[in-house]
């Protein structure tokens, strides 16, 4: 009896594993040395395993091949000249993705590594994030190979004027809502808008996300990512009995996410012992004085190095990633793809780390992901942890279709509630699948459900 029950598993089984190699394998051929964007696809395929066993339609319907590859690719000339007149060019690109369940929406991410590679794995993670919010939005991304660090302001808002110069011909409130991310912030999206209102003759405020409070933007946006984050770790460990209280956290970055996770962490009565910079990072015992990196960061955009000028208590390491040799109770990595390395991953869990949250994009090689799952670390990742970014977002594109704007507490009180109904909602679908706790494979699927029913529904097909 045991042997006839199993057969017919193990056949379905191979059946998806077969199914999933050869969408795999089209996605390696077409998009060579794209690694990634191969990468953010093969940790998204092993979740869906056991939903393609329950449910073939996905792959009748040939979902996956059609979720692989993005609706639209742009990629444009930025030219733009220097103060010292020297004429400049950049490269830029805008993803769509997904518009299954509402308009493309991502961000802008301005940094010498960007290129193709890189604007896919976000745009293609940030589908299925959009999905978990519970709110009407596609999935897109974008950005440009453009280094803001060193440059003037008049350099940076010649930049993005040319950008937004040919990025205006294929976004609109409708259509796709652009926002910031790594180089991109208010100062940035201003600079854009401002352009954008120039080309089109009219005051289309919801054309981007993450604007200056005086223009449309939505109190509690500049914390959200961070403050989403936390939110997130809150009820991980609700689920096991504990609070952030008195936990020691590190929490790599000292950029948007990072101090606002910080802050958030703080706030809750956690120890925040490290953060850092792509030079190095500092670590202080006492506890990171987070008014000083805020000084530092965000008011002198300058090293964090610079801290242990005012706490020469605190040591600062010139290498970013002994971040993780620091022993804590929860780790957030807020930089940047890849920095958790598969060793690095290792000493954390030698050194007993309890719970991570992804505040980054994929900030966890697929080596570091097993090291975490294996060990049984309550590991969360990124499309899951980050999505109070995007949820805000969201809520100030509805703001500006009301020509509303809400106050901190009501737009902090909504952010709260759409992480905690992320966590339920991961922890449910990973339970119902047969991978209690697998908050991975939880959110993957939760993340896929709406996409792909929604495109069977649309008959997009
Ligand atoms: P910022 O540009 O504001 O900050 C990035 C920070 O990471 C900076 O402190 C930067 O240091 C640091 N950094 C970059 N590379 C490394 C590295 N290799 N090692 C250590 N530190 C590094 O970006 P955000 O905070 O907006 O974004 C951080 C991450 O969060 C990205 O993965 C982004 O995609 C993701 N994210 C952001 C959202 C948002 O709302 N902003 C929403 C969802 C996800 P330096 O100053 O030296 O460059």
């Amino acid at each position: 009896m045991k042997l006839t029950k199993e057969q017919p598993k193990q056949k379905e089984t191979t059946v998806v594993h077969e199914y999933l190699d050869e969408v795999f394998n089209t996605v390696l051929q077409r998009n060579p040395g794209e690694e990634e964007f191969h990468q953010a696809v093969a940790s998204f395929f092993k979740s869906l395993v056991p939903i393609l066993e329950k449910h073939p339609i996905y792959m009748e319907k040939g979902i996956l091949e059609q979720l692989v590859e993005p609706e639209r690719v742009i990629s444009f000339r930025v030219p733009w000249v220097d103060d010292s007149g020297k004429i400049n060019v950049n490269r830029g690109f805008r993803v769509q993705f997904n518009s299954a369940i509402g308009p493309y929406k991502g961000g802008l991410r301005f940094h010498p590594t960007v290129n193709l590679s890189v604007v896919k794995f976000l745009g293609f993670n940030q589908v299925f994030k959009n999905s978990l919010t519970g709110l009407p939005i596609g999935g897109g991304k974008g950005g440009a190979d453009f280094d803001p660090k060193g440059k003037s302001d008049n350099e940076i808002m010649r930049f993005c004027q040319s950008f937004m110069t040919e990025l205006a011909k294929h976004i609109g409130p409708d259509i796709d809502i652009p926002a910031g991310d790594i180089g991109v912030g208010a100062k940035e999206i201003g600079y854009m808008f401002g352009q954008y209102k120039r080309m089109a003759g009219a005051s289309h405020t919801g054309v981007l996300t993450g604007k200056g409070i005086n223009y449309g933007g939505s109190l509690g946006r500049k914390e959200a990512t961070g403050y989403g984050a936390v939110y997130f770790v809150r009820e991980m460990l609700k689920h096991k009995g504990a609070t952030i209280n008195n936990s020691t956290f590190v929490v790599s970055g000292s950029g948007n996410v990072s101090i606002y996770a910080m802050e958030k962490a703080i706030e809750l009565g956690a120890k925040v012992v490290a953060c850092s910079d792509s030079n190095g990072y500092i670590y202080d015992e006492n506890g990171i004085d987070l008014y000083l990196v805020k000084q530092i960061k965000e008011v002198h955009s300058d090293r964090i190095s610079e801290y242990v000028k005012y706490h020469p208590e605190a040591k600062y390491v010139d290498d970013s990633t002994g971040i993780w040799s620091i022993p804590c109770d929860v780790v957030l990595p807020c930089a940047t793809q890849n920095e958790i390395s598969e060793e690095a991953a290792k000493q954390l869990v030698a050194n007993g780390v309890k719970v991570i949250a992804e505040g980054a994009n994929m900030p966890s090689t697929a080596e570091a992901v097993n090291v975490f799952v294996n060990n049984e670390i309550m590991y969360a990742p990124a499309k899951a942890v980050n999505a109070g970014g995007v949820a805000v977002s969201s809520l100030e594109m509805a703001q500006n279709s009301m020509r509303l704007s809400w106050n901190f507490g009501a737009v902090d009180e909504q952010l709260q509630e759409i992480m905690t109904k992320i966590y339920h909602n991961c922890v449910t679908s990973a339970k119902e699948y047969g991978h209690k706790d697998n908050l991975l494979i939880g959110a993957n699927i939760a993340g896929f459900i709406k996409v792909a029913d929604t495109m069977i529904e649309q008959g997009v097909i």
